[in-house]
């Protein structure tokens, strides 16, 4: 019997191949018809014997293209209308209506074996990619996603190309960035006067990186600057040029045996490594190893990914099978992406250029993750991720949420949507807040989205507040930092209600002026209330104690013993100098530039300082990193911490035993990573020691952990654990960062559940 059906299906099904795979199941299953792309996703009218088209609608969700995601499908039943042949029509014209855009994807497996086939004709040609694989979101300049809205505008395809192009059973219909070496881009290889290198780029790139030379290589969202990993001498030189000291540098390696070679991999670590977006993966080192010590000083980690495009499998296939990969730009400079600007500004720390001429048309790091208890936990969301939309399990109005300073990105919202945007970076200097103004009027471009409100940070002095503010004619609302964290963590695994909010992080803006950042609070999606946090103490200098973890340790010290420290037989007291902690002193009893602080990030700082681990720090989160890195986990046992009720209800955790106890372990000579497991522990008891009472009081069973501090995996496991034993449900990150590079998704909500919902 004969049977039609109309079938809708909405999610991310264009670009991505959808088309020629519903073309070739009608085939399969002899069907008769047309699908076609229009405003929501994909149509298909399909008529055919009945049991045909039950399997053929059966298999559409089994088998549809690795990158599409079926949000919604739809079956509707009609009178056969006697098609006499399947065709894909022409697109209906999208208005205002938006469609879902992939990220860029990592080079899929046929692409691969075609760039390794001296039978093909693309026989190792960089720029080879189908429906499956290749870039997106960096070439789109406009929508719809259609080649003449792309970079790849400028390449006029060759017949061969064209044909691939416009068949519906082949691999590369509608693949817009389709290329080969006679029609696509190429690649250019120039010295830092801008001279060009004779013969074939990736042999000669790979003859100078194996000489130790240092070559700036354009990817796919940007520049890499890359070494040989295995040499010292040419790490140290990309550090000394970069004016990077210790912040660990990313490698990629030639494939998964290459990188077993140098760390431990679980099966989940494995497959975050090998998934289409293709991140740096954080893993454990092995000991001895010939990675260069350079790579990544003072940690017992490292960051790996794979070759995601096919220029880096040319790059890696040769002698050097591990490479030190890390963002093109000078310390704290978004990364270059375009030609010219990366010859200008990284002249000074390249030899040389591996140049294309496929233009980026927008910037996208490196995303970061890493596996904690068995799943992925991703610290930088971008490149491979961006700009798939976190779902929300309620409408939103559209707004947007301008993020932190830290770590930035934005978020842009509508209907069922979050699009968290790539990594801008840190806030702090002209080319990065250029780099966040013109990112949000990207995305609001590419999914039509025109913002009935803002959503900022309450720091006064954050680039992204003063642009918030800065904006006519939209109602604004500021959104407590920890008050953020909570949310985003709470919307990305879709609960609502009351819950304990523990946001522990570097700094945010209370809503008393001071620095908050040992945090737990009572929150919903649009209010909270501070129930505890930690005893505020005075952050001597203001945002040099951030710098200087030993002006922390000073603090916490002077707290502690109450000025009765110097006769400590501590190593730390050997290095300090005396007059200038005099001068700082005068500084805080007179208030003097030391604001109050409850931060945890500080905390941590003070220990790793009080340790002999780091007195100084030269990139974010140092002091804590090394003190969690020396950890002793096996060991058992915590210190003593008072929670004191305060008279307005909130309460207080007092440290200073913790911090007295330490300094005894010390003088004691307690081998400093078992002082580190004590205190790492410490904390984790102060956290459900605290929910415990909160739920007491509160009748709150639901724990939600956010902000920076949360990157400490160790903590996060044991605390994690332990909430569990004691019955609580706990919420963390898997989506979206832990750090400051989530708070714009719960800024967003926040925004809209104070302007849109009434209850
Ligand atoms: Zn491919
Ligand atoms: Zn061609
Ligand atoms: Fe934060």
């Amino acid at each position: 019997m004969m049977k039609r059906a109309q079938i809708g299906i909405t999610g991310i099904v264009q670009g991505i191949g959808f088309r020629p795979f519903i073309y070739n199941l009608s085939q399969k299953h002899s069907l008769k018809g047309w699908v076609l792309n229009n405003e929501q996703g994909v149509f298909i009218d399909a008529e055919g014997e009945d049991g045909n088209l039950d399997r053929f609608i059966q298999e559409i969700p089994k088998l549809a293209p690795p990158l599409s995601r079926i949000e919604t499908f739809q079956v509707n039943y009609l009178e056969p209308i006697g098609y006499h042949l399947f065709e894909i029509r022409k697109s209906e014209e999208a208005k205002d209506k938006f469609v879902l855009i992939s990220p860029d994807v990592a080079t899929c497996d046929q692409c691969f074996s075609e760039l390794f086939s001296p039978q093909n004709f693309r026989y190792r040609y960089p720029f080879i990619n189908c429906t499956l694989c290749g870039p997106r979101f960096t070439i789109i300049k406009d929508i719809p996603y259609d080649r003449p809205k792309t970079t790849m505008e400028p390449f006029q395809m060759c017949s061969h190309c064209q044909s691939e192009y416009e068949n519906p059973s082949d691999r590369r219909f509608h693949a817009q960035p389709n290329a080969c070496p006679t029609c696509g881009p190429s690649l250019r290889l120039v010295d830092r006067e801008g001279k060009e290198i004779s013969g074939d780029p990736i042999e000669e790139t790979l003859a100078l990186l194996e000489k130790g030379q240092i070559v700036a290589i354009k990817g796919l969202g940007g520049f890499h600057l890359a070494c040989d990993a295995k040499n010292q001498e040419a790490v140290s030189t990309l550090r000394s040029r970069k004016y990077r000291e210790d912040k660990p540098f990313a490698v990629m390696c030639q494939d998964i045996e290459e990188i077993r070679r140098h760390c431990e991999l679980s099966l989940e670590e494995e497959r975050l490594l090998l998934s289409t977006a293709r991140p740096i993966v954080i893993l454990k080192r092995k000991k001895g190893g010939e990675i260069a010590p350079a790579v990544a000083p003072y940690q017992h980690t490292l960051g790996v990914m794979l070759p995601y495009s096919p220029l880096h499998h040319l790059l890696l296939q040769g002698a050097l099978k591990t490479l030190v990969m890390t963002s093109g730009n000078i310390s704290d400079e978004p990364i270059c992406y375009k030609n010219e600007e990366a010859f200008r500004r990284l002249s000074k720390i390249a030899d040389y250029f591996l140049f294309h001429n496929r233009d980026i048309h927008i910037r996208c790091d490196d995303s970061v993750t890493r596996v904690v208890d068995a799943k992925p936990y991703i610290l930088r969301r971008s490149r491979g991720y961006v700009p798939f939309p976190i779902k929300l399990s309620f409408p939103i109005e559209q707004i947007l949420a301008c993020g932190g300073e830290l770590k930035n990105t934005f978020c842009l919202t509508r209907d069922r949507y979050a699009f968290l945007s790539h990594h801008i970076g840190d806030l702090e200097n002209i080319e990065t807040l250029a780099s966040f103004e013109e990112g949000i009027e990207h995305v609001k471009k590419l999914f039509y989205i025109e913002p009935k409100a803002v959503a900022y940070d309450l720091h006064p002095d954050y680039l992204s507040t003063k642009y918030a503010l800065s904006l006519p004619d939209l109602p604004k609302v500021g959104v407590q930092h920890h008050h953020a964290h909570i949310v985003s963590c709470m919307v990305e695994n879709g609960i609502e209600g009351e819950v304990i909010g523990v946001a522990f992080d570097g700094t945010g803006f209370g809503t008393d002026q001071t620095i908050w950042g040992g945090e737990f609070l009572k929150a919903d999606r649009k209010d909270f209330v501070r129930i505890a946090h930690l005893k505020p103490v005075p952050m001597p200098g203001g945002t040099m104690a951030i710098k200087e973890p030993w002006r922390m340790a000073m603090a916490y010290l002077e707290e502690a013993f109450g000025g009765e420290w110097s006769n400590l037989k501590i190593d730390f007291l050997k290095r300090i100098d005396l007059k200038k902690w005099d001068i700082l002193k005068t500084a805080i009893q007179r208030r003097l530039n030391t604001p109050l602080t409850s931060s945890m990030g500080r905390l941590f700082d003070a220990v790793s300082s009080l340790l002999s681990i780091r007195d100084h720090a030269n990139y974010e989160g140092q002091a804590a990193i090394e003190l969690e890195m020396i950890a002793d986990e096996a060991v058992r046992g915590s210190y003593s911490f008072h929670i004191v009720h305060k008279e307005e209800g909130t309460m207080w955790i007092d440290l200073s035993e913790t911090i007295r106890e330490i300094i005894y372990d010390l003088e004691e000579g307690l081998p400093t990573p078992e002082i580190s497991g004590k205190f790492h522990q410490t904390i984790s008891r102060l956290i459900t020691d605290t929910c415990k009472i909160i739920r007491s009081r509160e009748g709150l069973n639901r724990v939600v952990l956010s902000g920076g501090v949360f990157q400490n995996t160790l903590l996060l496991s044991q605390v994690t654990g332990e909430l569990k034993e004691s019955k609580f449900e706990v919420y963390t990150h898997h989506l979206v960062p832990t750090n400051d590079g989530g708070i714009s998704l719960g800024q967003a909500v926040v925004a809209h559940m104070r302007l849109f919902q009434c209850a």
